[in-house]
């Protein structure tokens, strides 16, 4: 389904609200593949990503494109696994619950193609400027990282999705998908810190500072409303068209920071929206989630693929079958397969 949103790269380059200079005429070979993931290890293993893209090198991106894929069944597993009631708890109110319950999934998964397949694939380095990793050193992956969810953000909230036949009513889906990032970047994701703790994972810092640089510059129209009752704070969003159009400034902005190579305004825009917490808040969100149980972060288990052999010794079916458990499994590897001494 999702390859129609590979078909269209070009529209979507066409028409994001990026400067002239800084979009490709011809994007090539961007392609997206959904798969089943059968075992993960290394820095995927036990924690996951939910997709991959590569190469990162951005001029092999510009000649030859690049290739993504969306785990299927990991974010399906992260899907079955949300808690409603931690839902319920941060939601500003009922409308919202329920746009999350009817849309949030599909909202979700959306974005994530958006942000591997157009995100990524999007934009162009000006000549002479070398790859970010240089020019934008240490804060050249959440950067690239909020310049592809920010892409994202901008197409989840267009009549342009429906039009491809991607989702049956835009709007309803592109306020499930705002209220939602906005939620999870000013509050929910920080249950996954310590009080005290500064953001430093790049995902997590991207999340805060696209979040928060909107919050910032919509205050004088209130795009986005911070309310306290009881005690509690909620984020409510008042004006979608506003902060889709903020999102876009932003995006601009971002992409302007790439192709330029702009170290200062990037260092500025990351250490100032994406790094500090506001530690009364924190305390608060970490008071609101101790009564749900489940951990902040996933990990998963790997499937034990067991050979069926034949009289001659040939393979004739693999088997897949669950580990005892999560740490029977990693006992497991250590025993069997812990090549590396434990002291150098
Ligand atoms: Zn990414």
């Amino acid at each position: 389904k999702m390859k129609v949103l590979s078909d269209n790269a070009q529209w979507f380059e066409d028409n994001a609200p990026l400067m002239e200079d800084h979009k490709k005429d011809s994007v090539v070979g961007v392609t997206y593949k959904v798969v089943t993931v059968a075992g993960e290890s290394g820095d995927a293993s036990p924690s996951t990503p939910i997709g991959v893209n590569l190469p990162n090198a951005n001029w092999i991106r510009k000649e030859v494109g690049s290739k993504s894929v969306s785990l299927g069944n990991i974010i399906n597993a992260y899907n079955n696994s949300r808690s409603s009631g931690r839902l319920k708890e941060f939601v500003n109110d009922e409308e919202e619950y329920e746009l999350e319950k009817a849309h949030g999934e599909l909202a979700d998964k959306l974005h994530t193609a958006l942000h591997e397949v157009i995100g990524h694939a999007s934009g162009q380095i000006n000549p002479g400027v070398g790859e970010t990793k240089e020019t934008l050193k240490n804060y050249a992956s959440t950067l690239e990282e909020g310049r592809a969810d920010l892409l994202g953000l901008y197409f989840l909230y267009n009549p342009k999705l429906q039009e491809l036949g991607l989702v049956d009513d835009w709007k309803a889906l592109g306020t499930a998908a705002y209220d939602g990032y906005i939620r999870n970047g000013l509050m929910t994701q920080l249950i996954r810190l310590n009080l005290g703790d500064d953001v430093e994972e790049a995902h997590m810092r991207n999340r805060q500072w696209v979040s928060a640089w909107a919050f910032e510059k919509g205050a004088k129209d209130n795009v986005i409303e911070k309310v306290n009752r009881d005690g509690k704070t909620y984020f409510n969003i008042n004006d979608y068209d506003k902060l889709h159009e903020l999102f876009g400034q932003l995006l601009r902005e971002t992409q302007r920071i790439k192709s330029e190579g702009d170290f200062a305004a990037c260092e500025a825009l990351v250490e100032d929206y994406g790094v500090k917490v506001d530690q009364e808040l924190h305390a608060e969100v970490l008071e609101r989630n101790k009564q749900f149980p489940s951990a902040p972060y996933s990990g998963f288990v790997n499937p034990v693929l067991v050979p069926e052999m034949n009289g001659d010794g040939e393979i004739t079916a693999i088997n897949v079958t669950q580990p005892e458990s999560f740490a029977a499994q990693m006992l497991d590897y250590k025993k069997n397969y812990s090549f590396l001494p434990e002291v150098n």
